[in-house]
């Protein structure tokens, strides 16, 4: 713990990307596998000496890249708590306290997210497989409609299932897909917009059983896709509408951002990651399925010596694993040490960032490829050879930590803001090294 809390004290101030030396001393630790064991302390004094300094800032102010908040201090808290009670949360008879705080916070989820009341939910490790989860609900429910029991008799002679994808659908989306039997290429993709929003018009017209996929939040650009529209047309033609929201949908929890989800509450199931915005230790994930049964129908199992099903929710009747870490804890801690205007707070100024981001590189004379409408902001310092050398200097400096992208042809950076620690003078002194680097290379 007295380990854990420097590497927090100092992770503001160090350089962002660990240094080559630091990644080469890893391979230090490559040694056979030892005859003799080692003291507790001494395994921590090793991980800390030899794997901290190899480590990328993501927990401090000044990370950038992707899209991946760091640990609330009541998250990670919590975290090692529950890792001291080293409780699974599959069964409430089994372990009360990490079953019941899973549905406290599901409870909560609904809420923030304006959810069916009494909607299912899974906690699992990211929004990939929420995803997975939700869609098994969604195939189980599609095919049962047909007179096919998907779970006992798998795909082979099933009919055959529709699925209509955006254009600018995340890659995980397509893995989750793949997964279920429903084949990654094997999908209708629809035209986007110039900010990689599905075109609901060009939404194809489809007979059932049916599934589209639309987005919350585009990977590169933060913006979302037409819900009410894509649910007019998708729930008309009998279709499931699920929803990878996986940072978007949290939008929904800040009153000035929930105009961008507006019709999100009628779709059939929503897929989100609490380890990215809510700034909770890796690895946490939530499916939400407005069917439970749906959801319990592709999940549960039962078996003699497991707990009967009584009043009390069972966790592992909604997740595609049996034993499974208490993600619920920290997702709960979270949300309790923010409250509702905290965590508004949270997306709020991460929001008000990344357009001071824009806004400072706008003013320096550079382009800004999308509308800054939450954390995402895509520059182009020019040519992409241009754009590209200046990430790679950027990386190199330390101050901050943005990635590249290839967006609708365009190279770019990309600027993701989703950590509860970046504060304005953060934002001001990443701009101030963007600019640095930036006008030594780039033609205006
Ligand atoms: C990050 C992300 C995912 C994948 O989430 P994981 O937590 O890495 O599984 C899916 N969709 C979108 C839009 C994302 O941003």
């Amino acid at each position: 713990m007295k380990r854990a809390t420097n590497y927090l004290e100092n992770v503001g101030e160090r350089g962002v990307a660990p240094s080559r030396e630091a990644v080469a001393r890893l391979a230090k630790l490559n040694r056979p596998f030892p005859e003799q064991g080692l003291e507790a302390e001494a395994v921590l004094a090793e991980l800390d000496e030899f794997c901290s300094p190899a480590t990328m800032a993501t927990a401090g102010p000044r990370f950038f890249g992707f899209v991946i908040g760091g640990s609330l201090p009541a998250a990670l808290a919590a975290n090692w708590l529950a890792g001291a009670w080293d409780q699974p949360a599959s069964f409430y008879e089994e372990t009360p306290a990490t079953a019941y705080l899973e549905q406290l916070a599901l409870g909560w989820l609904i809420d923030i997210f304006r959810l069916p009341p009494g909607c299912g939910g899974a906690f699992v490790t990211g929004a990939t497989m929420a995803s997975f989860a939700a869609l098994a609900a969604a195939r189980h429910v599609v095919l049962e409609r047909e007179g096919w029991n998907v779970e006992k008799d798998g795909l082979f002679g099933a009919p055959p299932i529709t699925v209509v994808v955006g254009a600018e659908a995340h890659v995980t989306l397509m893995k989750s897909l793949g997964l279920l039997g429903l084949g990654r290429a094997r999908v209708v993709r629809v035209p986007v917009d110039g900010q990689g929003r599905m075109r609901a018009e060009a939404l194809p017209t489809t007979s059932c059983p049916t599934i589209v996929c639309a987005q919350a939040g585009n990977v590169n650009t933060g913006a979302f896709d037409p819900f009410p529209e894509i649910c007019k047309r998708a729930h008309s033609a009998g279709a499931w509408v699920h929803v990878d929201g996986a940072f978007g949908l949290w939008a929904s929890a800040c009153p000035s951002r929930s105009y961008l989800t507006r019709g999100i509450e009628e779709v059939d199931s929503w897929a989100t990651d609490a380890h990215k915005w809510l700034n909770v230790p890796y690895d946490s994930g939530l499916a939400f399925v407005r069917q439970a049964e749906a959801l319990r129908a592709a999940m549960a199992v039962t078996a003699e010596y497991l707990p009967p099903t009584t009043e009390h929710r069972k966790p592992s009747d909604y997740t595609p694993e049996s034993s499974r870490r208490g993600r619920g804890v920290e997702v709960w801690a979270a949300l309790r040490s923010l409250g509702r205007s905290g965590l508004s707070d949270l997306i709020e100024r991460t929001c008000t960032h990344a357009k001071r981001f824009a806004e400072g590189l706008e003013a320096a004379g550079y382009e800004i490829l999308n509308d800054v409408v939450l954390n995402q902001v895509l520059v182009s310092f020019g040519d992409a050879e241009t754009t590209r050398k200046i990430i790679a200097e950027l990386q190199e400096d330390g101050t901050c930590w943005c990635g590249g992208t290839v967006w609708q042809g365009h190279t770019a950076m990309r600027i993701s803001v989703s950590s509860w620690a970046t504060t304005k003078a953060d934002v001001d002194r990443s701009l101030e090294a963007m600019l640095r680097i930036a006008s030594k290379h780039a033609r205006r």
